[in-house]
C-alpha cells in the first residue's frame, strides 16, 4: 500500500505511505492519480487534501527507479502533476515535514498549500548532478520570486518552511495538526467559485530577469567548475520567463534527461548509493543486536587520540582520555579546548556547547580508568610491541563485553587481537587525520571479530557522523594500501623525468583535491619515510623510493619544516615550485643515466588512477573489500577523489574495463608490475563492470 485514501467530512484525503521518505515511485504516482480520479468521481467529495504519512510529505523521486523500466512508466511525475493541476476539485497540499525535490514539485502542482513550521523545503536535485525535472524550475520562480528560487535550485540546500511563510509558496502556516488545518481550508476553498489557482498561470515577476540570470551565470561558471548541472538549472529557470509554460517544461525535461544520462550525475548517484551500501554487511543481518556504547576511552592523547575523542564529545558521549604523563594529557586537553575555541571564534560553536563538551572529557594517566568503558580505542604510537603490551593491559582491565579497538594504520589487527583472551571483541577503527574532521572511518574486521562488534562499530560510526567502510586485514587496509601504489607510481614519474608540480597539476585538473606531492608536504613526508624504512628492514627486496628517501634525509618533511617537495614562505601554505627539489631531481637523473622524458597530463592521470584501480581490483579479489563501491566510498570520503567521478572503481567502469585493461597491458610491456589483476581480466572479457 503506497497511498491511502479516506474521506473526512466530505474531503478526500490522499496520504502517501511509502517509507522511509515517501519517495515518488511508480506505485505512489499511480495511487495519487487514482485517488484524484476517485475523489472527482464521487459527488459527495468537495475537495482533496494531499499529504504524506510518517516523517515526510515526500522526499522526492525514487532514485532506485532511475534508468529502470518502472522509472519511465506512466503515470510519470509530470502526468501526476498535470492531473492534480487540472482537477476540477481543488487540491490542498498539507506539508507537515520534508518536501524535497519531486515532493516539493508535487506540492507546487496543488492549488493551495499549507505547511507546519520547521518542515524542510528544498529542490536539491543539483546535488545529484540533476535539475528539478517536473516543473520545479518553472513553478518555484513563479511562487517565491526569481532570485530566491534560483538560489534554492542552484545550491540545492534546504530551507525551513517558516522562512517561506510570507512567500507565495504557502497560502497558510498551520498552528496545530496540518492535515486538520488542510481539511478546514479545503472546505473553505471548495465553497469558492472556480477555477482554482494554478501556478502555471502566474507570471515570474522581476525588473531585469535577463540581467539577473547573466550575473548568476558568471558566478556559477566561476564556482561550479566541472559540474554541468548548475548551468542547466539556469537554462531552465531562464525559460520560466522567456518561454510559454509548456515549451519551458519541455526544455526543462530535455535538460534533465541530458544530465541524468551524463557521466557526472551517474557518478554522483553512485557515490550516494555507495555510501549507503557500505553501511551494510551481507553476513551481519540487521537482526544482530549492537552492544550498548555509553562510555568511551581513548588511549593515547596525541594527534589522533585527541581528534578521535572529539568525535564522541561532539555526539554527547563521555570520554576518558588516557596517556602516560600529566604533560601528555594536559597537552591533549589543551588541544581539544583550542580546537573548540577556534570554532567559537569563527561563530561555528556556542560557548555553552564548548563547556558541555569539555565537561564530558576526563583525562587520566592510569590505564585502569578505562575499566567502566564500553568501547576503548587505542591510539598510541605505531609500534607493534607497544600495541601488544597495551592490548595485554586492556585485556586485564576492560570490563567483559567491552569493545577493544585499535587505530593502527598498518599493523596486523589479528596479531593484536591474539594478544588478548577476547579476540572476538577486537576490531580496527581506522580514523583519518584530522580525525574530528575527516568523514571516513575504516572498520577493520579481524578474523575473529564478532558480528555484534561489527554491528556496534557501524552504529557508532553513524552516531558520530562518519561514513564507515568495512575492510579486511591487510597491510594498509583498503585506503592506504591503494595510496601506497599511487604514491609509488607518482615517485616513478619523478624518477623518469617529471616534476612534482607537473604531476600535481595533472591530477588536480582531473579533480583530485590535492596532488600526491602537495599532499605529502601537508601530511609530512616523514610519515611515509618511516613506513618505508620499516618495510625495507622487513623485506630487503622492497622497492626503494630513493628520491623520497633523499628528500627526507635532508630534513625536508614538508610544510612543518618549511620545505618539502615545494618551498613555503613562513606561516604560509601556498606551495611554490622548489629550485632545490629540481636540482635534486636533475642530479638524480644524471647519476642514474636517465634522459628525462615528457609526460602528457593524460598519461600522468592514467598511471596514477590506474594504480589505484589495479590495487583496488586486487583488494576486491582477496575479499578485503566486500564491494567495489566500498572502495569508491573510501576514496571519496578519505582521499579527496572527485565525487563527480564516482570513485576510482566507478571511474574505471566509466572508461570501460576493456579500455582500462588495454592501457595496463600496454604499460606492462615495459614494466611487468602493470599486469592487470585477474578480476580486471575476467570482467573485461565478460564486458562487465566492477559496479554491476
Ligand atoms: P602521536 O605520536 O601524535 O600520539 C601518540 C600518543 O600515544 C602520544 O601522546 C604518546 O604519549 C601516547 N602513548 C604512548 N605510549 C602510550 C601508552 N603506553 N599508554 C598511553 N598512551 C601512550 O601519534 P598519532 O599520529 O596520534 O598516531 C597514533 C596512532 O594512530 C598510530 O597507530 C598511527 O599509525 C595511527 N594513525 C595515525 C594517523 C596520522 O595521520 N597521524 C592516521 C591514522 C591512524
Amino acid at each position: 500500500m503506497s497511498t491511502q485514501y479516506k474521506v473526512v467530512d466530505n474531503i478526500a484525503v490522499i496520504e502517501i505511505a511509502n517509507p522511509p521518505v515517501n519517495g515518488l515511485g511508480h506505485a505512489v504516482r499511480l495511487g495519487i492519480v487514482e485517488g484524484v480520479d476517485r475523489a472527482c468521481a464521487d459527488a459527495a467529495v468537495e475537495a482533496i487534501v494531499l499529504t504524506g504519512a510518517g516523517k515526510a510529505f515526500s522526499g522526492g523521486a525514487d532514485m532506485r527507479e532511475f534508468n529502470s523500466p518502472k522509472g519511465g512508466r506512466e503515470p510519470g511525475l509530470n502526468t501526476v502533476l498535470s492531473v492534480i493541476e487540472n482537477s476540477p476539485k481543488p487540491v490542498v497540499a498539507a506539508v507537515h515535514s520534508v518536501a524535497m525535490g519531486g515532493g516539493l514539485e508535487l506540492a507546487m502542482s496543488c492549488h493551495y498549500r499549507i505547511a507546519a513550521a520547521k518542515a524542510r523545503i528544498a529542490l536539491s536535485e543539483v546535488t545529484m548532478g540533476l535539475l528539478p525535472g517536473a516543473g520545479g524550475t518553472q513553478r518555484l520562480p513563479r511562487l517565491i520570486g526569481l532570485e530566491a528560487a534560483t538560489h534554492m535550485i542552484v545550491h540545492g540546500g534546504s530551507i525551513a518552511s517558516e522562512k517561506l511563510a510570507d512567500s507565495g509558496l504557502f497560502d497558510r502556516m498551520a498552528e496545530g495538526d496540518v492535515v486538520d488545518a488542510a481539511i478546514a481550508m479545503a472546505k473553505e476553498v471548495a465553497a469558492r467559485p472556480g477555477p482554482h489557482p494554478r501556478v502555471r498561470d502566474m507570471q515570474v515577476k522581476h525588473g531585469n530577469p535577463e540581467g539577473f540570470i547573466a550575473i548568476t551565470r558568471a558566478a556559477v561558471e566561476a564556482r561550479a567548475g566541472h559540474l554541468p548541472a548548475p548551468q542547466r538549472c539556469l537554462d531552465a529557470i531562464e525559460a520560466s520567463f522567456s518561454l510559454p509554460f509548456d515549451d519551458a517544461l519541455a526544455l526543462e525535461r530535455r535538460c534533465f534527461l541530458e544530465l541524468m544520462n551524463g557521466p557526472v550525475s551517474k557518478s554522483l548517484r553512485h557515490a550516494f548509493f555507495a555510501e549507503r551500501a557500505a553501511a551494510k554487511l551481507a553476513d551481519v543481518p540487521d537482526a544482530v543486536l549492537e552492544r550498548t556504547v555509553e562510555r568511551v576511552a581513548v588511549v593515547g592523547a596525541g594527534l589522533m587520540g585527541t581528534g578521535i575523542a572529539m568525535n564522541f564529545l561532539g555526539a554527547g558521549i563521555p570520554v576518558v582520555l588516557v596517556d602516560v604523563s600529566d604533560a601528555a594529557i594536559e597537552k591533549g586537553r589543551a588541544t581539544i579546548r583550542a580546537s573548540y575555541e577556534a570554532g567559537v571564534q569563527k561563530g561555528k560553536l556556542q560557548q555553552a556547547t564548548l563547556e558541555t563538551r569539555m565537561s564530558l572529557l576526563r583525562t587520566s594517566t592510569g590505564i585502569g580508568d578505562v575499566r567502566d568503558c564500553d568501547l576503548v580505542i587505542e591510539a598510541v604510537y605505531e609500534d607493534m610491541a607497544l600495541k601488544l603490551s597495551t592490548f595485554c593491559a586492556l585485556d586485564e582491565i576492560a570490563k567483559p563485553g567491552a569493545i577493544l579497538a585499535t587505530n593502527t594504520s598498518t599493523l596486523d589487527v589479528d596479531r593484536i587481537a591474539a594478544e588478548t583472551r577476547r579476540p572476538r571483541d577486537v576490531v580496527g577503527l581506522h580514523f583519518f587525520s584530522p580525525a574530528h574532521v575527516m568523514k571516513l572511518l575504516e572498520i577493520v574486521r579481524g578474523e575473529k571479530t564478532a558480528p555484534d562488534v561489527l554491528q556496534t562499530a557501524l552504529a557508532v560510526a553513524r552516531r558520530i557522523g562518519k561514513v564507515a567502510v568495512v575492510s579486511g586485514v591487510c597491510d594498509g587496509f583498503i585506503g592506504n594500501r591503494m595510496i601506497a601504489k599511487y604514491a609509488r607510481r607518482a615517485g616513478e614519474l619523478l624518477e623518469q623525468g617529471a616534476l612534482p608540480e607537473q604531476v600535481d597539476r595533472a591530477v588536480e585538473a582531473f579533480g583530485m583535491a590535492m596532488g600526491p606531492f602537495r599532499m605529502g608536504d601537508l601530511a609530512g613526508n616523514d610519515i611515509g619515510w618511516a613506513i618505508r624504512k620499516r618495510r625495507y628492514a622487513e623485506d630487503p627486496a622492497h622497492p626503494r623510493f630513493e628520491i623520497g628517501d633523499r628528500l627526507c634525509e635532508t630534513g625536508h618533511f614538508g610544510q612543518k619544516t618549511g620545505a618539502g617537495w615545494y618551498d613555503y614562505e613562513a606561516g604560509q601554505r601556498k606551495a611554490r615550485p622548489s629550485p632545490r627539489t629540481r636540482a635534486m631531481l636533475e642530479a638524480f637523473w644524471k647519476e642514474k643515466g636517465v634522459t628525462p622524458r615528457r609526460f602528457s597530463d593524460a598519461e600522468i592521470v592514467e598511471r596514477l588512477v590506474y594504480a589505484l584501480v589495479n590495487e583496488g581490483a586486487a583488494i576486491l579479489e582477496e575479499g578485503i573489500a566486500a564491494r567495489a563501491s566500498d572502495i569508491d566510498a573510501v576514496y571519496l570520503h578519505g582521499y579527496g577523489f572527485p565525487t563527480w567521478r564516482g570513485g576510482p572503481m566507478f571511474y574505471a567502469d566509466t572508461v570501460g574495463l576493456f579500455n582500462v585493461r588495454r592501457s595496463m597491458r600496454a604499460m606492462a610491456q615495459g614494466d611487468p608490475s602493470w599486469k592487470p589483476a585477474a578480476i580486471v581480466e575476467r570482467l573485461a572479457d565478460e564486458g562487465a563492470a566492477f559496479n554491476a
